[in-house]
């Protein structure tokens, strides 16, 4: 059986002579990385483990697939260059085929977006992918809370303005039904739901093509209340979120229904779209920009005071906001619990989605019943 380092070398250790900033790559105690002329870093790390943030009987090239692609989406939702990721895996015993499968899963959307694999970790263990990454950003001189969102070229979730509308790109929700059908035994990976869910396409482009059109975003996680509530949060600010224009995919609506694809939009976790505020004269812009990367970008809502109330999310059916209960909504409302606090910031209505940005409401740790 092959030892650490001869797994490490078979499996991780790559050619890094084109990688911009990589002085030195995998095989010291660190590795040793530049940051280019007048750039920032970002930097995020996210854990998935087996069970809990994905099945763990799923394919071995879509767990490396995914797990690369949730934390290139936390550089996306910044507007940053992706640069660098650090691996650390946990495996329960050395299965080469898995192996190879997650290798080039993980290799496959790493090239594609140009982040070199300069370091990690392998231990023994329960099944466990942790992916730290490293982004660039220009740096922005003026202090922060000072520099005008919208030109500057880094998307924060504290940015947005009152008036700015509110917008998503592509189709959010495909994930959530795409992790039901994989719970009821599909495994055609063709599925579109269930590309969604195992292959999510960070929308790294996206942000760099809008961070200098947009005043705030974040990708979208947990569904579309629950993480825009963390812009309301961050800017002060309220959303009304108008039902009608939530862009549904055919596919969700004919794998849940019309109602159930909307709930899958605000409350399912997963898909990792974008989230977006702007103003309006940045729109056409902002989809130009994004046709040529052959995404939709739909208006959702508009930000609002929130006057003596906390911020909050308000959802609106042709500009009357639907109560929690007793409407129209109340399917929505009544079957999944009530109002969720997300820190100072209220959701109306219901907000079924894991707060600790990790799992929606059919994620496996629910439907497995594994604790977190
Ligand atoms: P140390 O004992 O100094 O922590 P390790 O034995 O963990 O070093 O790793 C040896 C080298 O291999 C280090 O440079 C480390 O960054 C690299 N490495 C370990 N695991 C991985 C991995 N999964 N992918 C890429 N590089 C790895
Ligand atoms: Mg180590």
């Amino acid at each position: 059986m092959p030892g650490e380092f001869e797994l490490i070398a078979r499996y991780f250790q790559r050619d890094l002579s084109g990688a911009p900033g990589v002085l030195l790559g995998p095989g010291d105690d660190c590795a040793l990385l530049a940051a280019s002329d007048g750039m920032q870093m970002a930097v995020s790390v996210d854990t998935s483990v087996a069970g809990v943030h994905f099945p763990p009987d799923a394919p071995a090239a879509s767990i490396g697939h995914r797990a690369l692609a949730v934390n290139l989406s936390d550089l996306a939702a910044m507007g940053a260059t992706p640069r660098w990721a650090l691996l650390a895996l946990t495996l329960p015993d050395v299965d080469e085929d898995w192996l190879h499968g997650f290798a080039a899963g993980f290799h496959a959307l790493a090239d594609r977006y140009g982040i070199a694999l300069v370091g990690g970790d392998v231990t023994r263990g329960p099944l466990s992918i942790t992916i730290t990454v490293h982004g660039e950003l220009p740096c922005v001189l003026e202090p922060a809370q000072q520099a005008d969102s919208v030109a500057r070229p880094i998307l924060r979730r504290d940015g947005a303005r009152e008036g700015d509308l509110i917008a998503v790109t592509g189709l959010p929700g495909l994930a959530h039904a795409g992790l039901k059908a994989w719970q009821d035994g599909v495994r055609d990976v063709l599925n579109p739901c269930l590309a969604a869910y195992l292959r999510p396409e960070p929308r790294v482009d996206a942000g760099l093509a809008l961070r200098e059109l947009a005043s705030a975003g974040l990708d979208v996680s947990d569904g579309v209340m629950g993480d825009l509530a963390h812009i309301c949060r961050a800017s002060q600010l309220s959303a009304a979120l108008e039902l009608g224009e939530l862009p549904l995919a055919p596919e969700l609506i004919t794998a849940l229904g019309e109602q159930g694809a909307r709930e899958a939009v605000l409350n399912g976790g997963d898909d990792y779209e974008l989230l977006l505020t702007l103003p309006q004269e940045n729109l056409e812009t902002a989809r130009l920009a994004l046709r040529s990367l052959n995404l939709s970008l739909n208006v959702i809502g508009r930000m609002q005071a929130a006057g003596s109330d906390a911020p909050r999310v308000m959802l609106m059916d042709k500009g009357v906001e639907q109560a929690a209960t007793g409407q129209s909504w109340q399917h929505f409302s009544a079957s999944q619990a009530s109002v969720t606090q997300v820190s100072d910031t209220q959701v109306s209505a219901t907000q079924a989605s894991g707060s600790d940005g990790s799992c929606g409401d059919a994620s496996p740790r629910n439907a497995n019943g594994v604790a977190p």
